[in-house]
């Protein structure tokens, strides 16, 4: 159709707040992993909706997986910022990657914190030999609201006996274990399962594929009667829904770094059109109505991308970021959106053909302001935060 077509290239802002989070080298072996592992399979993964395998063993091996995991189950004892920028690297070239990752560092998360030494030992030093692990809370009927659920576990002599049914389960087409929650006598609680015992299979429901962040179909797990030794409860008994708050302060801060990396993608290509595309004798980028776009993004990614990197900071001082947190993927899924949209109006006509990669990105970013907590949940988290804060303000006089 005409259009000079030319390569984006990393506008210069994307680098520079990194400098303050990472060395050089780590940066520089960051951006050339995800050249060499992800962005070549990034446009396939889209189109067929397949997990990454390939992708993901590779990041594996090269320890991005466990980043954050103590030395002596194989990790690199990493910040959280360092994290947030491999969530937001890899998404930049393909977001389907990224929430891969998100998978592996919630069951991650929740067995370094929560997990009795045996299921550490067990299960932690995996991670950096590239076990893919989902996170399954979901269930048809039970989705943001996870206090009491119809998978239930009896503790019986011999162990666990968990039965039931979870939705939507993002990796798990591949994954080898999973992290659920069922409840028990005593409220929700969270437990270990892996794929090959007996009891646990998959299958693909109707509404298994969604049309952005697509890794393969979000499966339903079915736990029939799954025996599971005693250990393989992570943690305290009744304390799942807490358990969950807190591995989701970890995981929707990295999920605004996978927005941001997506917005950021969306960006630069918008721009290299812009660049290379000529309108009535001009560069299209040369329009002033077209410059005040890229002005908007430009400002709105940075402010998003501060306060990512602000929550992971927090993260890493172990404060409370429950509000942070929330208030990053919220922000980020939303400029994701809004970056997504107007570079396909940028990019007129070229825009909305599939061949561009712009229908992923618009997609992507959107099913990321619902996956992983909706926009409507952080909202209520941050409210009741204002709520509480709000109690202790004396009321004005006169
Ligand atoms: C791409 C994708 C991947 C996913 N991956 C996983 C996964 O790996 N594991 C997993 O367990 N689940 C997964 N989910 C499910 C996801 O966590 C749920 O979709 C999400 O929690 C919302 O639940 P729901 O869809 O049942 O919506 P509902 O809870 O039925 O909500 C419907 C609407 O009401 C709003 N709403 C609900 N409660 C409130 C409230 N209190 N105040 C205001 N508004 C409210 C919601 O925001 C939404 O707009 C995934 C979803 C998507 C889209």
């Amino acid at each position: 159709m005409g259009v000079r077509q030319t390569e984006a290239q990393p506008y210069e802002w994307s680098r520079k707040l990194w400098r303050d989070i990472a060395d050089a080298r780590f940066l520089d072996q960051l951006c050339a992993a995800v050249a060499d592992d992800v962005l070549p399979f990034a446009d396939q993964i889209d189109r067929e909706d397949v997990y990454p395998i390939e992708s993901i063993k590779r990041l594996a091996r090269k320890g991005y997986t466990s980043l954050t995991l103590e030395r002596k189950w194989g990790g690199q004892e990493a910040g959280f910022t360092e994290c947030a920028a491999v969530f937001e690297e890899s998404s930049y070239a393909s977001a389907a990657v990224g929430i891969s990752l998100i998978t592996i560092l919630q069951a991650q998360t929740l067995i370094k914190l929560f997990g009795g030494a045996s299921l550490q030992q067990q299960v932690l030093p995996q991670f950096s030999q590239g076990l893919i692990t989902s996170y399954a809370l979901t269930e048809a009927n039970h989705g943001s609201d996870i206090r009491s659920l119809d998978t239930k576990a009896v503790r019986t002599p011999e162990g666990w006996r968990v039965k039931g049914r979870k939705s939507f389960i993002t990796s798990g087409s591949a994954a080898e274990a999973y992290i659920i929650l069922a409840e028990t006598d005593v409220g929700v609680s969270t437990f270990f399962v892996r794929n090959d015992m007996p009891g646990v299979s998959t299958e693909q429901g109707p509404n298994a594929s969604t049309f952005g962040l697509r890794n393969g179909p979000h499966v339903d797990l079915v736990l029939d009667d799954v025996l599971l030794p005693l250990d393989h409860l992570v943690g305290q008994e009744g304390k799942g829904v807490r358990q969950a708050v807190t591995t989701l302060d970890f995981s929707r801060t990295v999920a605004g770094a996978i927005s941001i990396g997506i917005a950021r993608a969306a960006f630069d290509r918008a721009l290299a059109f812009a660049a290379g595309r000529t309108a009535f004798d001009q560069q299209v980028i040369e329009f002033q109505g077209i410059q005040w776009y890229f002005a908007d993004m430009m400002a709105e990614i940075d402010a998003a991308r501060l306060l990512v990197y602000e929550a992971c900071r927090s993260l890493d001082r172990h404060e409370d970021i429950a509000r942070y947190s929330s208030e990053a993927k919220l922000l980020a899924s939303r400029v994701a959106t809004r970056t997504a949209e107007q570079a396909v109006q940028i990019c007129g006509a070229y825009g909305v053909t599939e061949n561009a990669a712009f229908g992923r990105y618009l997609r992507d970013a959107k099913a990321y302001e619902i996956a992983g907590g909706s926009s409507e949940i952080l909202k209520n988290t941050i409210g009741k935060h204002l709520f509480r804060f709000s109690q202790n303000i004396m009321p004005a006089k006169g």
